[in-house]
């Protein structure tokens, strides 16, 4: 199973919105870029919101029998570990086996120095072609990178091992991700993943990394954007390097777990992936529930009135709510506008307080983040929120396909 050159995993909170999804990838395949969509749900999403992973297969499924699509479509349980893994197995044929908690776990001295001996040939100056400056790679940065990622490949490889178990070789596509952690993965620690990963025989298709800068829930990058160009491409070429010399899948790719919305970086990625004729995967999540949201307040009516229910109870809970997503979300409270003036907005200033439309006099980044991390306000309104999705299916589903090909593809792939 390939997952292709370039694919995009839409998440969908309340497995409602597959339809439009697909719609706008379609509509970039119309102009010739061969895009493979990928549902993507974490556990932790099904889990706030009462779905089960086999919902997130059903909604692919209908989606694309609905819309005659006839290419490749995954979908992938996001974020899973061994403790999580089995309730996706029948579900799922795309795995993102997140192992970043077991960065920094202790290995074996025995595990560290055979690594370290494993990698003699590249100690010294290493030329990566493609990057300029050989990398210096000594026995201690070995040991340094052996004591901080064997552990966490050591559980790449048992959740692997479970997964061929139970659904077979090759019937599924492996992702490994280490991106949400705090300090970003070099490209030199990249190089030495991967060698950790062939070592166990992981045929990673994709690897997320944890890039430089910071991945905002919703919002735009914020960070060095030359320094993340410069590492965004080293990694490219480090994987080409790692392909060939470890023996990893020729179609191993980045996959770019964006957090949503990385707008100021779409450029660098099409630009970087283009010069080197490389593919790409990348991650949105909320955005599609966001994009509910706008259209509930675009509807006008009780629509309107759900949408701005939904803003007060998050704000009157924003504490609890952000709690989880503390280390991804900056929302200054100060620029939160008070529930009693969101009450009296239209719905055209409602949606374009929330609609990330950079340089809008309206949008505010601090409302939209807030909504963003909301999304278990809406899931205890239970059929009071999806009935409203339903009836206003039209609009709110022209949201959220123009939101994914216009604000996302189109940037992405130079539509
Ligand atoms: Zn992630």
């Amino acid at each position: 199973m390939k997952l292709g050159k370039y694919s995009i995993g839409v998440g969908d909170r309340f497995t409602y919105q597959g339809e439009a999804q697909l719609r706008a990838i379609m509509k970039a395949n119309e102009k010739g870029v061969d895009i493979v969509p990928v549902w993507n749900k974490s556990n932790r999403e099904h889990i706030y919101v009462g779905t089960k992973p086999m919902d997130t297969r059903v909604e692919a499924d209908n989606a694309v029998k609905a819309l005659n699509y006839q290419g490749a479509y995954f979908v992938d349980a996001d974020h899973i570990n061994l403790d999580t893994v089995s309730s996706y197995v029948e579900s799922s044929d795309f795995f993102t086996l997140d192992v970043a908690s077991f960065i920094g776990k202790e290995s074996s001295p025995e595990k560290v120095e055979a690594f370290v001996a494993s990698c003699q040939n590249y100690t010294g100056y290493l030329q990566i072609p493609g990057i300029l400056e050989p990398l210096r790679i000594s026995d201690q940065l070995l040991r340094r990178v052996a004591g901080k990622f064997l552990a966490a490949i050591d559980h790449a490889a048992e959740i692997y091992a479970y997964l061929k178990s139970e659904k077979g070789e090759g019937n599924f596509i492996t992702e490994v991700s280490m991106d949400e952690v705090e300090s970003p993965q070099t490209p030199v620690e990249l190089l030495f993943i991967l060698k950790m990963l062939a070592d166990k025989k992981v045929p990673a298709q994709t690897i997320a990394p944890k890039f430089t800068g910071r991945f905002n829930k919703g919002v735009d990058y914020v960070g060095d954007l030359d320094r993340f160009a410069r590492e965004f491409e080293e990694d490219l070429l480090v994987i080409d390097f790692a392909v060939k010399e470890f023996g990893l899948p020729k179609e191993l790719k980045l996959s770019v777990h964006s957090g949503s919305d990385k707008f100021s970086i779409y450029p660098i990625i099409a630009e970087a992936i283009a010069k080197h004729g490389k593919g790409i995967h990348l991650k949105t999540a909320g955005t599609t529930w966001l994009e509910e949201v706008i259209g509930l307040a675009m509807a006008g009516g009780e629509g309107l009135a759900l949408a701005k229910r939904i803003y007060e109870r998050s704000f009157t809970r924003r504490e609890v709510l952000c709690a989880p997503y503390a280390d991804v979300i900056d929302i200054d409270e100060s620029k939160l506008p008070p529930v009693a003036e969101v009450n009296g907005w239209s719905g055209d200033k409602f949606a374009n307080t929330l609609r990330h439309i950079p340089g809008h006099p309206d949008y505010n980044p601090n409302f939209r983040q807030l909504i963003h991390v909301a999304y278990a306000v809406a899931a205890e309104m239970g059929s009071e929120y999806t009935d409203l999705l339903v009836k206003h299916a039209d609009v709110v589903g022209s949201c959220v396909e123009e939101n994914i090909y216009d604000r996302h593809l189109k940037r992405l792939f130079n539509l």
